[in-house]
């Protein structure tokens, strides 16, 4: 299927990233460029204004983050989703970032995106297929499992990038170990109060980790506590 999308939101979608530049939110071109080709407005809530920079709701307790934040993560990862690397997004939710992953490695890269609710894992793919990404989607290099992300995805490990898009209590032992020497994890972290760490796993094994800022993320945790 032939992807489409209306001038008017490529115009919206545009302005958008340009205002996340102008802030500085946005540093490089290759990050620019990806959040220009994956449009927000095609994993956005309906009802909702798709291109305000605002996290919204999704169900199931979960929100799609601001493009702020997608922003930061794509930036704190860009040289670790370089083409032919691997990568993991941990509650992948309407699969966004996963796109914007997808098409940073491209096709000789690996994408695994974990969510543990399955209307959102069908949802993200169903959001993916009317995006850019759809390609990678079909010839298997993107992926989206159901599974506890807390686990991580070893079968694909390990990974030059992690991102965790739900804030963990600590930082799980099995996403450090499916870590890449050289690669690098964002992660929030906290309870009320969180951080976002980066984690940066050194080529002889030992772990780096500091917190680039706070942040407000939905908790990692188990499906029935989501849910409740
Ligand atoms: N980056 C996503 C964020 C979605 S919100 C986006 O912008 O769309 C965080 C997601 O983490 C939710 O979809 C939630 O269902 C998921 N999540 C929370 N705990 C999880 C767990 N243990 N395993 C997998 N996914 C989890």
């Amino acid at each position: 299927m032939e992807h489409f999308r209306s001038r008017g939101s490529v115009d919206k979608n545009k302005a958008l990233v340009e205002h996340l530049q102008y802030y500085g939110i946005i540093k490089s071109g290759k990050v620019a460029e990806v959040m220009d080709v994956i449009d927000r407005g095609e994993f956005a809530p309906s009802g909702y204004p798709a291109y305000d920079d605002s996290p919204m709701p999704i169900g199931y307790n979960a929100t799609i983050s601001a493009p702020h934040m997608h922003a930061t993560c794509l930036q704190l990862l860009e040289e670790h989703l370089q083409p032919g690397m691997r990568a993991l997004d941990v509650g992948s939710g309407t699969g966004y970032l996963t796109a914007c992953f997808a098409i940073m490695v491209g096709a000789q890269g690996l994408v695994v995106g974990v969510e543990h609710i399955p209307q959102l894992v069908a949802l993200s793919i169903e959001n993916i297929n009317k995006s850019s990404a759809a390609a990678f989607l079909k010839e298997g290099s993107l992926s989206i499992k159901l599974a506890d992300g807390q686990l991580g995805w070893p079968e694909s490990a390990p990974y030059d990038a992690i991102h965790v898009g739900a804030a963990a209590r600590e930082i799980p032992q099995s996403l450090i170990d499916q870590l890449k020497p050289g690669g690098r994890m964002v992660i929030p972290v906290g309870d009320f109060f969180q951080d976002l760490k980066v984690v940066d796993k050194n080529l002889d094994g030992s772990v780096s980790i500091r917190s680039e800022m706070s942040v407000r993320y939905v908790p990692l945790t188990s499906r029935e506590a989501q849910l409740s």
